[in-house]
């Protein structure tokens, strides 16, 4: 985890970012946002943030696409984990989980530290009215738990690079390409016969496949090629003069999740010396304590709005300022104004998601260069539905400073100054 800030920003990311809408993210540097991509093996999986969260067996309708409910899902689920959380191996949560795929999931616990601050945000969560799951991955039901984490015991990632990968590397039908850019896919006609590549040294190279060939290039670069080699949307493609396989709708109806972040002040604490010391000393371990949940704004309702993982910057911690420069990328003036609220006072940053987007985007083709990066309009907050609902949802977790627990930590929110905002009153509802 410790590794998880540099690799966000090193060559071993993919610097996206989204176009500027003029709308959305008008508060970021440079008003895009930053499209945060793991470049290396293992992909995302090796540089995320660890938490492991599974969708809900809960309808909501319109959000339903054939092929990926979680009937659909479940199966592989399973066959991905080996959960390794006592809490929910001993309890009725168990008949969800499995213990025999290769991916180990634990949570903070006693060795890595379910600590007393995340116990006192799920306390929080449940004064606000959220149930309090021992299983936050409980198919069933929303509601904040403890955060189930691709990691081991001792607090290592695991990742598809180091669980699927390394213990087959040896076998001989395997063979791997580091630094190599599929630049293209070979037809035959309709049918994929193989691959061209561009090698570090600049070199283009055709594969040829016996069976089949799988592109898993992730939501932006899976388009691109599709596109570069001739599938998509003809208009666009026949615009940039690429010849036309398949006239298909590749790279629309793009779904981002929109997050918003809400940031509350606590006590002073000593949480941050914990972090660095653990941070220093072993730097895949995962220092931050952090929870994880779903809720509703319709509170007879199970349909999940929003999905939140809070967690914990300690008084003084690096993390907050680097966090808000380089990973949510927010203006300089915003990120100075939490520096200076976390400078004493412990920060619960609230990374609050919103669930079932009605906007959509789009990724399309910068050119026909496979180097250059596609172009992603997030399409954020083009439906006025998203709008609402996310303005209700920032309300609603800015309730939690008023409970009991927030209370006693004497919980304020951060006041990011945001120059959009100046003819505003902080915290009135418009
Ligand atoms: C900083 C960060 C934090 C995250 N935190 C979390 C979290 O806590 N929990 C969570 O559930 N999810 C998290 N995610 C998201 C999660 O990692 C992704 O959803 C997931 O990795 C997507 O998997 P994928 O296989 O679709 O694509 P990716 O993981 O992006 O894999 C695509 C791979 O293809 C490679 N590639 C792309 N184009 C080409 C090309 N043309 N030629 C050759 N190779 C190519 C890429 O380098 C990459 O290795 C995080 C992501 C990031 C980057």
């Amino acid at each position: 985890m410790g590794a998880f800030w540099p690799c966000i920003v090193s060559k071993h990311a993919w610097a996206y970012r989204a176009e500027d809408d003029g709308y959305s993210a008008q508060a970021q540097k440079l008003k895009h946002v930053v499209l945060h991509q793991g470049k290396m093996l293992g992909g995302g999986s090796s540089s995320s943030f660890l938490v492991y969260g599974r969708s809900k067996n809960l309808s909501c309708g319109d959000w339903d696409v054939p092929g990926w409910g979680f009937d659909d899902l479940y199966p592989y689920y399973l066959k991905v984990e080996d959960l390794q959380v006592p809490d929910i191996i001993n309890s009725p949560d168990n008949v969800h989980h499995s213990q025999s795929g290769p991916i180990i999931l634990t949570t903070h616990g006693p060795e890595t530290g379910f600590t007393d601050t995340e116990d006192d945000m799920l306390t929080g969560f449940s004064q606000l009215g959220y149930e309090r799951l021992n299983d936050a991955n409980n198919p069933n039901t929303l509601g904040f738990g403890p955060a189930q984490l691709n990691a081991d015991q001792k607090g290592f990632r695991t990742s598809t690079a180091i669980n699927y990968l390394l213990p087959i590397k040896d076998r001989k039908n395997l063979f791997l390409l580091k630094n190599t850019l599929a630049s293209k896919i070979v037809f035959n006609g309709t049918r994929a016969v193989g691959v061209e590549v561009i090698r570090e040294s600049g070199e283009t190279q055709v594969f040829y496949a016996n069976k089949e060939v799988i592109s898993s290039a992730g939501s932006y670069r899976t388009p691109q090629l599709l596109m570069l080699s001739g599938i998509g949307p003809k208009a666009h493609l026949t615009d940039l003069g690429i010849e036309v396989l398949a006239d298909l709708p590749v790279g629309l109806n793009l779904k981002e999740l929109a997050d918003i972040p809400l940031f509350m002040t606590g006590n002073q604490g000593l949480l941050s010396a914990t972090q660095l010391a653990s941070a220093t000393l072993n730097l895949d371990s995962f220092p931050l304590p952090v929870v994880d949940g779903w809720f509703s704004l319709n509170n007879n309702c199970q349909c999940p709005d929003f999905r939140i993982y809070p967690l914990t910057f300690g008084a003084a911690s690096p993390f907050s300022t680097v966090g808000c420069n380089l990973l949510f990328n927010l203006e300089t003036s915003a990120c100075n104004a939490l520096t200076l609220a976390n400078t004493v006072k412990d920060v619960v940053f609230h990374q609050i998601l919103l669930g079932s987007p009605k906007s959509s985007g789009n990724v399309t083709l910068r050119s026909l260069d496979p180097k250059d990066p596609p172009r992603v309009f997030t399409g954020f907050f083009s439906s006025d539905e998203d709008l609402t609902r996310m303005a209700e949802g920032v309300k609603r977790i800015a309730r939690l400073k008023d409970t009991p627990t927030y209370k006693d930590y004497g919980a304020e929110i951060v006041d990011l100054e945001l120059q959009q905002c100046k003819d505003y009153e902080f915290g009135t509802p418009t």
